[in-house]
């Protein structure tokens, strides 16, 4: 058998129901704030990545799946959403002289060395904003994570780390007072450090190694190079946070590994994953949209990493999510088949009141005696079975059967619809 290609996972039945509470809840409390979904493509062109993700990147340096096109030109898998976002937004003119508040969902793509919670697939859910300055959608972003964390039950996991890069400027300034600082010491530092000294010296910062931390204790303090107007964003934004009541932990070292950010970025980080313990990141991105060709925009955002929301959710929450069938329908005989499956959509459509969901039922394929076809209504998890027989068809009944309990009824098809919505079957 051909196997799946490293890094790219499958998400089984089992999880996959997991995985659609995870994402109906981010997106239904992201539409409750009035963030609009959008879909974007996975394939564009590498220059895009390279100029907003940045040519001095580990994503844009080694991590991208990169093709030619069958005319030449290079496209690559997308490895993150904000580039994209902001090229379709810009592209489509709806940049200029207005808000925006958008969301988007889907696999990303980066070649790294796969482990638990890190995937050369994975899927992201992002949230970005354009056209505000203030400190307040930094607040609003940083809300919706909590949200997500509270609805999904993982509030007591996860706390939220924060920092400010200031002004792109006091960036660039800082990053060459780190460079001085770290030149000389070039040789102590581990082997990724010594890299990014020419790449990305920022990225240093948040080295595991500890004998480059060591060397880092003594490095001229970010905070200090933040000029005044960043300062007074970010203090206006934990004043924010403060009186929404969300916690957080300011993170002198925590910068991003993506170019683009200045000003505020944040992580929400657990404990409970290991290695892998940032389950979403974000910040500002001030200079991003004209660093792609537009006018300079304001704009913040966040991705969050749902393979490892999912993982936590199952840290937490170990029982197996239950099976989604409610109704299994069982018939007698084969000329009863087409009366079974009509049943079935009759059952799908029937209205259980404003709390009850719509009915998943199955019916019986495959033929054989009752017998037989309750033990696979068994099998299936389902609460309740339907019998249909020639008695059943003849008087326009139906016999309901409790699959817990073995309690059996016969009722009209009104009836049976009653006592489904009554017991609470879902
Ligand atoms: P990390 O430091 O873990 O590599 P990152 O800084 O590269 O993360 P971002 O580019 O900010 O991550 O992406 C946002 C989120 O997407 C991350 O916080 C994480 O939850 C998730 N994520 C990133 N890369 C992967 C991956 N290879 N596999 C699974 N999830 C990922
Ligand atoms: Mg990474």
């Amino acid at each position: 058998m051909v196997q799946a290609v490293r890094g790219m996972r499958d998400v089984l039945p089992a999880e996959a129901k997991r995985w659609h509470l995870i994402e109906s809840t981010v997106h239904s409390i992201l539409r409750q704030f009035t963030y609009e979904e959008i879909h974007l493509p996975l394939l564009e062109f590498t220059e895009l990545f390279a100029r907003g993700v940045g040519e001095a990147t580990d994503i844009v340096e080694k991590e991208m799946y990169t093709l030619a096109d069958r005319d030449g030109d290079s496209l690559s898998l997308r490895p993150e959403g904000t580039a994209s976002c902001v090229r379709a937004l810009q592209e489509n003119g709806l940049l200029y002289n207005q808000t925006q508040k958008v969301f988007y969902s889907g696999p990303m793509f980066r070649y790294e060395k796969p482990q638990k919670g890190r995937y050369r697939q994975f899927y992201q859910v992002g949230a970005e904003a354009f056209g505000f300055v203030g400190p307040d959608i930094d607040a609003e972003l940083i809300s919706l994570g909590a949200n997500f964390w509270r609805q999904l039950g993982l509030e007591k996991q996860v706390r939220l780390e924060i920092n400010t890069l200031g002004s792109r400027q006091a960036r660039q300034m800082y990053k060459k007072a780190l460079v001085d600082y770290l030149t000389p010491k070039a040789g102590q530092l581990d082997e990724d450090s010594q890299r990014r000294l020419h790449t990305n010296p920022m990225r240093i910062l948040d080295s595991k190694n500890e004998q480059t931390q060591a060397i880092l204790a003594q490095a001229p303090d970010l905070s200090m190079f933040v000029d005044a107007d960043s300062q007074a964003h970010f203090d206006e934004l934990l004043e924010l946070l403060q009186a929404l009541d969300i916690h957080y932990v300011r993170k002198p070292n925590l910068v991003r590994g993506l170019d683009y950010y200045t000003d505020t970025v944040f992580e929400w980080v657990t404990d409970d994953l290991g290695a892998q313990g940032t389950i979403c990141a974000g910040g500002r991105y001030n200079t991003l949209v004209e660093q792609l060709g537009g006018r300079p925009t304001p704009a913040a955002g966040f991705a969050m990493g749902l393979d490892r929301v999912l993982l936590l959710h199952e840290v937490v929450n170990q029982t197996a999510m239950n099976s989604a069938v409610d109704v299994y329908v069982c018939y007698s005989a084969p000329q009863f088949a087409a009366h079974a499956q009509k049943l079935g959509q009759w059952l799908r459509e029937q209205d259980l009141g404003a709390d009850t969901a719509a009915l998943n039922v199955r019916v019986n394929m495959g033929g054989g005696n009752f017998k037989k076809q309750l033990k696979r209504a068994d099998a299936s998890h389902a609460t309740w079975a339907i019998l249909m027989g020639p008695d059943e068809v003849a008087a326009e009944q139906l016999t309901l059967k409790n699959l817990s309990d073995g309690q059996q009824v016969t009722l009209s098809k009104a009836d049976v619809v009653g006592h489904l919505a009554g017991t609470g079957s879902n």
